[in-house]
This record gives C-alpha cells, sequence and structure tokens, in this order.
C-alpha cells in the first residue's frame, strides 16, 4: 500500500486557481510535485517569485463557458495522467429573491454547479483512462446549511454536495473519487475581501465572521486559504483511496448548530 502524498508524474486542473483558495491549492499540489493548469477568467495573483520553481500554468478560461472548460481539461490531459481536478471557481451572490434576476441566477449557478458538473464530465474519461483519480468540488458551509441571506449561493453549494455524492456512487468503478470541502469564512480571498469592504465596516464585519464560527471565534481569526488547500491535498492523495462522496466541513464548527451561550 502506498499512503504517499507525493504528486509526482500527475496532472491536476484547479478551476478559479488565480486567487485565494484555488491559488493556494494549485500551489499546494505543485510542491507536492503535480504539474498544475489553472483555469481562470482573472491572471494569476501573482508573486511571480513564488512560482518560479512550481510546475503551474495558467490558462485564460471561463468555466461558465463548456468548450472553453473542456479545453483546458483535454490540453491537460495530452500533458500527462490527469489525476486531479479541483472545482473551485466560485462567485458570491447575496440578494433575496425578490432582487434576483434570472441573469444573477444563471451567473451563480453556471459558475458554482454547472461548471463543476461538466469540469467532471469531461474530466472522468481521462481519469478513467489513468486508471483513476480524484476530484474535489469545493463547496461552502452554505451547502450543509443554508444561509438566509443568501439563498442563491447556497441552493447552488447545496448542488455541488449532491453532485459530489451522486458522482461518486457512479464512478468508484473508475477508480475515480469524488469529494467535497465545505469551507467556512476564509480570509485572503478576493470574495471575502468583497463582502468585507461592502459593509463599510471591515472590521466590524470580519469580527462578525469570526464569532459566527465557534473554531474562528476560539482562535479569533478567519480561516487561511492553506487550511483548504491541506484539505483537498489529502483528498486528492493516496491517503484519501478509500474516501469518497464526502462533504468535509472546514467552517470551525459553524454548520453543526447553535453554539453555547
Ligand atoms: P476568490 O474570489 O479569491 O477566488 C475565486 C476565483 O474564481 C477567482 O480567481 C476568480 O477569478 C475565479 N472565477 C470566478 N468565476 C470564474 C469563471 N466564470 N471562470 C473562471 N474563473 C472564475 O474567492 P475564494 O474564496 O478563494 O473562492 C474559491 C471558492 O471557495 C469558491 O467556490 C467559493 O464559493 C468557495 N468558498 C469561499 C469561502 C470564503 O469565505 N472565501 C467560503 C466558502 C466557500
Amino acid at each position: 500500500m502506498n499512503f504517499s502524498i507525493d504528486l509526482k508524474n500527475r496532472v491536476a486542473v484547479v478551476t478559479g486557481g488565480a486567487s485565494g483558495i484555488g491559488r493556494a491549492c494549485a500551489v499546494l499540489l505543485a510542491e507536492q510535485g503535480a504539474k498544475v493548469f489553472v483555469a481562470d477568467y482573472d491572471p494569476l495573483d501573482a508573486n511571480e517569485s513564488q512560482f518560479a520553481d512550481l510546475s503551474i500554468e495558467h490558462r485564460r478560461c471561463d468555466v461558465r463557458s463548456v468548450d472553453e472548460l473542456q479545453q483546458v481539461i483535454d490540453e491537460a490531459a495530452a500533458v500527462g495522467p490527469l489525476k486531479v481536478l479541483v472545482n473551485n471557481a466560485g462567485i458570491g451572490m447575496v440578494k433575496q429573491i425578490d432582487d434576483v434576476s434570472e441573469a444573477d441566477w444563471d451567473a451563480c449557478l453556471d459558475t458554482n454547479f454547472k461548471a463543476a458538473f461538466f469540469g467532471c464530465k469531461f474530466a472522468i474519461p481521462h481519469m478513467r483512462a489513468a486508471g483513476g483519480g480524484a476530484i474535489v468540488n469545493v463547496s461552502s458551509n452554505a451547502g450543509l446549511l443554508p444561509r438566509a441571506h443568501d439563498p442563491v449561493y447556497s441552493i447552488s453549494k447545496g448542488a455541488l454536495i449532491s453532485l459530489t455524492k451522486s458522482l461518486a456512487l457512479c464512478h468508484a468503478a473508475d477508480r475515480v473519487r469524488i469529494n467535497a470541502v465545505c469551507p467556512g469564512p476564509v480570509g485572503q480571498t478576493r470574495m471575502m475581501e468583497a463582502d468585507l469592504q461592502a459593509t463599510g465596516d471591515r472590521e466590524a464585519m470580519a469580527q462578525k465572521f469570526i464569532d459566527a464560527s465557534p473554531l474562528a471565534k476560539a482562535y479569533n481569526r478567519l480561516t487561511d486559504p492553506r487550511e483548504i488547500a491541506m484539505s483537498v491535498l489529502y483528498l486528492v492523495s493516496d491517503a484519501a483511496t478509500m474516501v469518497t462522496g464526502t462533504a468535509v466541513g472546514i467552517d470551525g464548527g459553524k454548520s453543526l448548530g447553535v453554539p453555547p451561550k
């Protein structure tokens, strides 16, 4: 048995890997030896020197375009055995149902859910041909416990967990594992920064996020994107060979229920 997390000779695709959680995943996977393709419509948030010794290539790709997504996945699989896909690209949608337009619905569901479905569709045949692989869908604590302030986002992240479990069942025989991670509030990301800035009182809002998550409150800090990347690394590694269809909460206990006063 091989319990190594050595990813040498493995190709990985990370969607939305230009910043935040996706960027942390791309760096960590590449540090373990993977050849990583980042599929993002924005350029890498780079401190280029950090990437100097790592095999990370950026491909401009809007994941809402099924064709653009397939192109990156096929290109990555042509370079070597495609063993890892991280469906991470995502956008927030803080709107109540009265204010949600069809365009809002499409933007959120197409980015957060449809792209992950088609990412799986395009990656699985390559992984099957490579003798197996691992996919991680980046959901949210909102996927585990829907929130009142962003119903469309919560729906998209809940659907992602359903997709994860359904495809995990379908593709175990191909040795393709599909898991989800469900982060709580993560700092150093554009998404969180936009939420914090939108309130006009960044520090008060950051504290509100921290206080809403029992462990974040205990440590008095938001989650670091690398703490999400570490779980992703475990899930795509051979150490998780028997793990599929899980939705791992990395939310400091936020989705467990009402904490003690
Ligand atoms: P982020 O905004 O820093 O990263 C999102 C990345 O996705 C960006 O690089 C962006 O350019 C890319 N992206 C968005 N739409 C795209 C598209 N159509 N095509 C290609 N790329 C696209 O934010 P993040 O927090 O790192 O978000 C990563 C994932 O984590 C998202 O799915 C988000 O829903 C999820 N998440 C974040 C938090 C948090 O608190 N930050 C919590 C739970 C879940």
